[in-house]
Order: structure tokens, then C-alpha cells, then sequence
């Protein structure tokens, strides 16, 4: 398949070097000059639990400068760059190109569904991990798995394609018709973990420290699974309180992605996590409050001058 990845760092370089070594032609499109420069020179240099490697066979530029349409764009940006650089990459959106997010957050499906008509959206969520350490230079360790659907719930020939081309790289890929719980569920699990460290600049394991971290993430918890129920979206709080509780024990010197933000002076995915989750608890009246209290205090944050 021809294959983009719109936003080529952490996750986006590593789905695209697991890709083109299952022999795609894979484009990285990424704004990131030095990265960049470093894989058209040097390779993607890619470490995991095989090992350490250099994949050669990939295209690196920037989104506006690829005129090829593709098979399959799959968009990795954060979500509040995603309509950004969908519209610079307009070169590689062509009739039958199809479209897929497994970003974390909510209103993925909003975003990809002003470039391509519902049947080739899809959307999904993976538990694969990614670190960039450097330009050129990727690494993801563990196993992940990754669920999909398409936007309107329907069984297209693109959707199993796309699970079979994702399989074929090792990914680990189901057609998942009851996704929408896996997205509520991660959404509830970061809205908790990422916001408590994002604001208190602990790590995870930090949050155990007193006993109030752990008992504010699973207030958190609870509220976004009450809003996904709402919503008629079977969120299992119980299975988040638990990974949540595993988190809290095993992965005590993680910092998640938005305190990484936060420390680097970025802007975070905040309104695609509590600020979605907020904005959906207003229309269906409930009262989130914690979550509600850590939006505004990670957009006192972000609005700080960078
Ligand atoms: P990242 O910051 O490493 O990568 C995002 C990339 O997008 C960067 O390289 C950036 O330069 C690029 N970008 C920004 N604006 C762009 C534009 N206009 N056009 C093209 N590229 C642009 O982020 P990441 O960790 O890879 O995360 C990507 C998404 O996946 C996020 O939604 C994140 O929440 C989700 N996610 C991350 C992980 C993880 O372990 N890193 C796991 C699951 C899900």
C-alpha cells in the first residue's frame, strides 16, 4: 500500500518503520525539519524488543510537499495540530484515499470527517507505546495491540485491508465495532493520570505519595465513565480503576505525555481529553467537577507565554 503518516514523530515514525518494513511504500509528512533532514540521511533508526535497526526504505518531507495520493493516511499528529496538517497535505487526500486516528482523545472522528467521507474514516485506539529521544531516532518497547472501526460502524473492504496491513507489520490489529468503549476508557485513564502529573509535575508513581492522588484520579475516573454512559457508551470503570491502580504500582517514574508537554513548554492535548469530556457533560447535565477543575487549571498552563 501507499501509506502517509501525517505527524512522524513518536508513534507516527514508529507505525510508519514497522510499516515500511513489512514493505509499504511509506511516506513520513511532518513538520519537523531536523527529523526530517536525519531520516533522509541517516534512516529511521528503530529499537524495540528485536532490536535495534536502521529502515531505509522510507520518503521523508514536509506535508505540502507531497502530491501523491495515498492509500491510506494514517494521522499521528496531537490532536489540536491534526486540521492543520490535514489541509497542508491535501496532495496525498485523493478520491479512494482513506483516513485513520489512533490519537488519544476525544472528536478524532470530527476532525478526519472534514477530509474524507464517513466510510473511509476510520478511528481506534492502541495501547503500542513510542518515545522520540531524537531527530531520526524512535524507539517502542512492550507489545500493543490496536482496535479500529470505520466512522459510520460499517464493515468496509478498506477497513479489513487496513487490519490486514496492519497485521501484516506485527501491529496486532482487530476490527472493533465497540471501540467507542475503548476510546472512553483510555480518555477517562489519561484524563486522570496525565492531568494529576501535568499539574502537579509528580510522575506516576509520585501520585501514591498521599493518599489523596490516588483516590482524585479514580473521582476522575468515575466521572468520565458516568459522562460515556450518558452517552450510551459502555465504559467499564471498574477495568479503568484498575489500570489505573496498576499504573499508580508499576509505572512509578512515568511521566505521561502531557507533563512531558508541560516541561518541554508545548501546548497539550487537554481540550481533546477533559475538554471533550466537559463540553459533553454540559449538554448531557452532569457535574464533572474534578475534571472540570483540572481543564481549566492545565489551560492556565498552556496559556502561559512559551
Ligand atoms: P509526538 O509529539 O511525538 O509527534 C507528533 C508529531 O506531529 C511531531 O513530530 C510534530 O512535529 C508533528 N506535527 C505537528 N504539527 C504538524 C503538522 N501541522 N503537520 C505535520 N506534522 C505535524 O506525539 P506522539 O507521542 O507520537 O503522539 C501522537 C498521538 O498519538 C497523540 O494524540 C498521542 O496522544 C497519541 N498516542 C501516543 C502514544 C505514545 O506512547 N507516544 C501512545 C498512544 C497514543
Amino acid at each position: 500500500m501507499q501509506i502517509a503518516i501525517l505527524g512522524a514523530g513518536a508513534m507516527g515514525s514508529f507505525f510508519g518503520g514497522r510499516l515500511a518494513e513489512a514493505n509499504h511504500a511509506v511516506t513520513l509528512l511532518d513538520v519537523d525539519e531536523a527529523h526530517l533532514a536525519s531520516v533522509r540521511r541517516d534512516g529511521l533508526r528503530l529499537s524495540t524488543d528485536s532490536g535495534e535497526r536502521v529502515v531505509r526504505n522510507l520518503a521523508a518531507m514536509k506535508p505540502d510537499e507531497a502530491m501523491e495520493p495515498a492509500d491510506l493516511v494514517i494521522v499521528f499528529t496531537k490532536t489540536m495540530h491534526t486540521s492543520a496538517a490535514l489541509t497542508a497535505a491535501r496532495g496525498v487526500l485523493g478520491p479512494q484515499t482513506a483516513l485513520l486516528s489512533l490519537q488519544n482523545g476525544l472528536g478524532n472522528t470530527e476532525r478526519l470527517a472534514q477530509f474524507a467521507a464517513p466510510e473511509r474514516v476510520m478511528i481506534g485506539v492502541t495501547t503500542w507505546p513510542a518515545d522520540k529521544s531524537e531527530p531520526g531516532r524512535v524507539s517502542s518497547h512492550g507489545n500493543g495491540t490496536i482496535r479500529l472501526m470505520t466512522a459510520n460502524a460499517t464493515r468496509t473492504p478498506t477497513l479489513e485491508q487496513t487490519v490486514d496491513t496492519l497485521n501484516g507489520a506485527g501491529l496486532t490489529c482487530t476490527a472493533d465495532p465497540d471501540v467507542w468503549a475503548a476510546i472512553w476508557e483510555k480518555v477517562a485513564f489519561n484524563a486522570a493520570l496525565n492531568c494529576l502529573c501535568a499539574v502537579t509535575q509528580c510522575t506516576v508513581g509520585d501520585l501514591i505519595n498521599t493518599p489523596d492522588g490516588e483516590a482524585l484520579a479514580l473521582k476522575i475516573v468515575a466521572e468520565v465513565v458516568a459522562v460515556a454512559h450518558a452517552r450510551g457508551i459502555a465504559a467499564d470503570e471498574a477495568h479503568v480503576a484498575a489500570n489505573v491502580r496498576y499504573a499508580l504500582a508499576h509505572h512509578g517514574t512515568h511521566r505521561p505525555s502531557m507533563l512531558q508537554d508541560v516541561l518541554a513548554g508545548r501546548r497539550t492535548e487537554i481540550e481533546a481529553i477533559n475538554g471533550a469530556v466537559v463540553e459533553a457533560a454540559h449538554s448531557a447535565r452532569i457535574a464533572v467537577p474534578y475534571t472540570e477543575g483540572l481543564l481549566h487549571l492545565v489551560r492556565l498552563i498552556d496559556a502561559r507565554p512559551h
